[in-house]
C-alpha cells in the first residue's frame, strides 16, 4: 500500500519510522511518503493560508496551494495495475467529518493509495474536498473524535496506525487481530493477564490456569459481554440478536 501525507509539519510524522509501521516501511509493505505542503507555494514567504471570506477569526488554508500539491501526489501514485482496483482515496482529517471507526480502517486497508491532507489553522478551503469529489475521486472527511486538535497530523497518525496494522503481513501473528475490541463480534475485548500469576495480592482468574479450552473460551466471551455492557451499552444494543447464543442471552 502507498500512503502519502501532505503537511506543513513533516517532522510531526517522524513517529512513522517507529514500531510496527516503521518495520512495515523497511520491509516494503508500506510505501509511506511525507511531503511538505510549502514545496507547492509560489511566493517567497511560502504562504499556505489567508484570511477567511466573510470575516472572522483565524486563517484558512488556500485551495490553490493544496490543489497543486494534491494533483502531483495523486498523479504520482496512479501507477497500479488496472485490475488492482480500488484506487486512491483522499482523506481530509477534520473534526466536522464522519467519525473514523474500525469499519473505516478495515475498508481502507485494501486501498491502493491513501493520501492524507493535514489541515491547520481554521482548516482547508472547502472547495478542495468539493473539487476532488467532483473528479470522481474517493474523498473522505474523517474525524478521530469529538474534540478539536491543532492540526491533522495526529489524526493522520491515528488513522495510518489503525489502517496499517490491518494490511496483510504487518502484524506478526494475524490471530491477534481476530478477537480484538471492535472486531467482527461487535464487542470489547475480555481482560488479559500474563505472568506472574500473583501480583500486588491480585490473582488471575482460576479458569485461565485450567487448561480447559472450552471453559476459557466461555469465560472470555462472558467477560467481553459484561465489559461491553458496562462500558459501551450502545454496542450491546446494536448487536444482532442472532449474534448472541442461548447462554449469552441468559446472562
Ligand atoms: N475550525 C475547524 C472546526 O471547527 O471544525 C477546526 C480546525 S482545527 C483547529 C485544524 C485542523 O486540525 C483541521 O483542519 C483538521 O485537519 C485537524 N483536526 C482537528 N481536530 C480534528 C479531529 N477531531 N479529527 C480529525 N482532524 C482534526
Amino acid at each position: 500500500m502507498r500512503i502519502d501525507v501532505v503537511t506543513i509539519f513533516p517532522d510531526y510524522l517522524a513517529a512513522l519510522d517507529l514500531s510496527l509501521v516503521g518495520k512495515a516501511r523497511r520491509r516494503g509493505l508500506l510505501d509511506l511518503r511525507v511531503h511538505d505542503l510549502r514545496e507547492w507555494t509560489t511566493d517567497r514567504h511560502r504562504t499556505v493560508d489567508d484570511t477567511p471570506f466573510g470575516g472572522g477569526a483565524g486563517m484558512v488554508m488556500r485551495p490553490d496551494v493544496w490543489g497543486r500539491a494534491l494533483d502531483e501526489v495523486l498523479g504520482d501514485g496512479a501507477d497500479a495495475e488496472p485490475d488492482e482496483a480500488p484506487g486512491a482515496t483522499l482523506i481530509l482529517p477534520t473534526p466536522s467529518g464522519e467519525v473514523f471507526t474500525q469499519r473505516h480502517a478495515e475498508e481502507l486497508a485494501s486501498a491502493e493509495q491513501l493520501v492524507f491532507a493535514c489541515g491547520r489553522y481554521e482548516g482547508i478551503d472547502a472547495r478542495v474536498a468539493e473539487h476532488y469529489r467532483s473528479t470522481g475521486l474517493d474523498v473522505r472527511e474523517l474525524s478521530i473524535g469529538d474534540y478539536v486538535l491543532n492540526g491533522g497530523e495526529v489524526a493522520a497518525l491515528v488513522m495510518i496506525e489503525a489502517i496499517g496494522r490491518l494490511v496483510p503481513g504487518m502484524v506478526g501473528n494475524p490471530e491477534s487481530l481476530v478477537e480484538e475490541s471492535h472486531g467482527a463480534a461487535g464487542l470489547l475485548e475480555y481482560p488479559v493477564y500474563t505472568k506472574p500469576p500473583r501480583w500486588q495480592d491480585l490473582e488471575i482468574p482460576e479458569v485461565l490456569l485450567s487448561g480447559h479450552h472450552a471453559r476459557i473460551e466461555r469465560w472470555r466471551r462472558d467477560q467481553a459481554l459484561r465489559r461491553t455492557a458496562a462500558r459501551r451499552p450502545e454496542m450491546i444494543a446494536a448487536l444482532d440478536g442472532e449474534a448472541l447464543d442461548k447462554h449469552d442471552a441468559a446472562l
